[in-house]
């Protein structure tokens, strides 16, 4: 049975102050616990760090009954549940890990009526079912609601089994949360959680003490140390990349470097991975070299800067990863290194990869919205931001801002480079990547140069008035803009039909290139 409400919007902010010892709502805080309080539906988008733990918390203590979260993330009820019996709430958790007796204690806690939040793995919903049937309830609260998302970047199905709140507790106001917020996953939480009545909270998504910054990959380890060492040295840091094994590459190249490194992946053995995260948030200073398993939930307020080794493979990623930084609001970088290998290998997992056509249409989707956000002549933070929906000016604190790029008419070059592509694909069989092409261009005669006669080409040396640098971003924008695609094992090179737009001098194509070498990001004045 629902709730009644059992006290007016004052009492929250009582609760707010006598709990939590804080003195004021934070944003939209206060609208949202109305919302619940009063027994109505909200779905509320707000970035990481934006406060959603209080928008459910304190309905659930101001309301008659338990407030049930559902939440993913098992590793993490127990801190959660640790850091709120801190403050006198009386919670707990119901999940896999648990023996039959003290999920029995739970269970009695919770008839008995002596429970404020109760948090659930959404795996163990329909077994609970009968059970919080019998049970008071203040409310439902599903944390990390892009999970339900089937097009999303972080699909759980046993998300979409959530529909059972709305269909057996109709009564019961429930509250959706997200650090994700495109218009899309917007419509599929909705769509996928019915909260068709829902009032919608959008919070901004500007993470304003975020440096981003985004460059051409070179020797990535390198970069990455010379990051460490001249802007964030002795600070806590966490670095992706795509591959277990390159977590563990990398994590043991640093540690020689003298940088106090640690693996995290899913391949590790659990005991490992629960002592490097307790490190890393107890130690200061711990750099974690993870795969994307790491870092949801992870409330370390001085992680300094986010570093990507490997392209995120969309924008939702991308910003949710980055977002782990500078959840303090001080200053804290986001760094990424990317380059034609990223461009080539993302392309493949995908084409390789399992799901069906659509699937894979939304993942490419993805990628592409990520390669433009790369690839832009305009401030990150802005793109960032449109692509959530949201209008803003530039930023004077990314990159591009502080060392604005130059975007140029690029027609000649691409043509010079799509006509190579023709020609060489005229020659069957033959594996040719991005390395052949520019030597072509370059006018290099290399080995293979001069045994495929390649000298003989009408493009051999036209490329001389850029370097191979240069051919190299010429080669990934032209992949991120679909006028180039990879295709094979090898990854050859092959047009795309829009190609032929710009060979017949249809199409004018827009570059960026990349400010001057060794010209560093200056610290913006604020
Ligand atoms: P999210 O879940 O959105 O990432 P959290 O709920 O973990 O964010 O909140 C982030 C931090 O902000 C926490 O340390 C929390 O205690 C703090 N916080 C939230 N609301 C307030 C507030 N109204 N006043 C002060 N601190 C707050
Ligand atoms: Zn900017």
């Amino acid at each position: 049975a629902a709730g009644a409400v059992r006290a007016t919007p004052p009492a929250a902010l009582e609760v707010l102050t006598r709990v939590w010892g804080y003195d004021a709502f934070r944003g939209q805080q206060a609208e949202v616990i109305d919302t619940l309080v009063r027994g109505d539906d909200a779905l509320v988008l707000m970035p990481t760090g934006g406060g959603k733990s209080l928008c459910y918390q304190i309905p659930a203590l101001v309301r008659e009954g338990t407030g049930v979260v559902v939440s993913p993330l098992i590793a993490l009820m127990h801190d959660q549940v640790d850091a709120l019996e801190q403050l006198g709430v009386r919670a707990a958790y119901l999940n896999s890990t648990q023996t039959v007796e003290e999920r029995r204690a739970v269970e009695g806690r919770l008839l008995a009526g002596e429970l404020d939040l109760l948090y659930l793995a959404p795996e163990r919903l329909p077994a609970a079912a009968d059970l919080l049937d019998r049970a008071r309830i203040a409310l439902f609260a599903v944390d990390e609601a892009h999970c339900v998302a089937q097009w999303g970047h972080d699909f759980r199905p046993d998300y979409l089994g959530l529909t059972l709140l709305h269909d057996r507790w109709p009564r019961v106001p429930r509250i959706a949360l997200t650090a994700t917020a495109t218009a899309e996953t917007r419509e599929e939480i909705v769509r996928n959680l019915r909260l068709d009545g829902a009032r919608v909270f959008v919070s901004s998504f500007d993470r304003p003490n975020i440096q981003y910054r985004v460059g051409p990959k070179k020797d990535a380890r390198r970069q990455l140390l010379q990051l460490v060492r001249t802007e964030h040295s002795g600070e806590a840091g966490i670095v992706y990349c795509l591959s277990r094994a390159s977590v563990e590459r990398t994590a043991e190249w640093l540690a020689a470097q003298g940088v106090p490194a640690l693996p995290y992946h899913a391949g590790l053995p659990a005991e490992v991975r629960a002592q490097h995260q307790t490190r890393f948030l107890r130690e200061d200073g711990i750099v974690m070299v993870a795969t994307i398993a790491f870092g949801m939930g992870i409330d370390k307020p001085d992680v300094r800067f986010v570093a990507h080794l490997d392209l995120p493979k969309s924008v939702e990623g991308y910003y949710q990863e980055t977002g782990r930084a500078g959840r303090d609001g001080l200053p804290s970088t986001a760094w990424l290194a990317y380059g034609l290998q990223d461009v080539v290998q993302q392309r493949r997992m995908i084409e390789d990869g399992e799901g069906d056509r659509q699937r894979k249409r939304a993942q490419t989707l993805h990628l592409d919205a990520m390669l433009a956000l790369c690839e832009t002549v305009q401030c990150r933070r802005q793109q960032l931001l449109r692509y959530f929906g949201e209008d803003s000016g530039p930023c004077g604190n990314c990159d591009t801002c502080l060392s604005p790029p130059e975007a140029f008419d690029g027609t000649v070059p691409a043509q010079k480079l799509l006509s190579t592509v023709v020609r060489l694909d005229r020659e069957r069989g033959q594996q040719f990547g991005a390395g052949h092409l520019v030597d072509i261009l370059l006018g290099r005669e290399t080995e293979r140069v001069v045994r495929m006669r390649h000298t003989e080409l009408t493009t051999f040396g036209i490329g001389t008035e850029l370097g191979e640098q240069e051919w190299r971003g010429v080669v990934r924008q032209l992949l991120a803009q679909g006028l180039l695609q990879v295709q094979g094992e090898y990854g050859v090179l092959a047009l795309t039909p829009a190609a032929g737009e710009v060979l017949r001098g249809q199409r004018e194509v827009r570059l960026r290139r990349e400010p001057e070498r060794g010209r560093t990001v200056r610290t913006p004045r604020t």
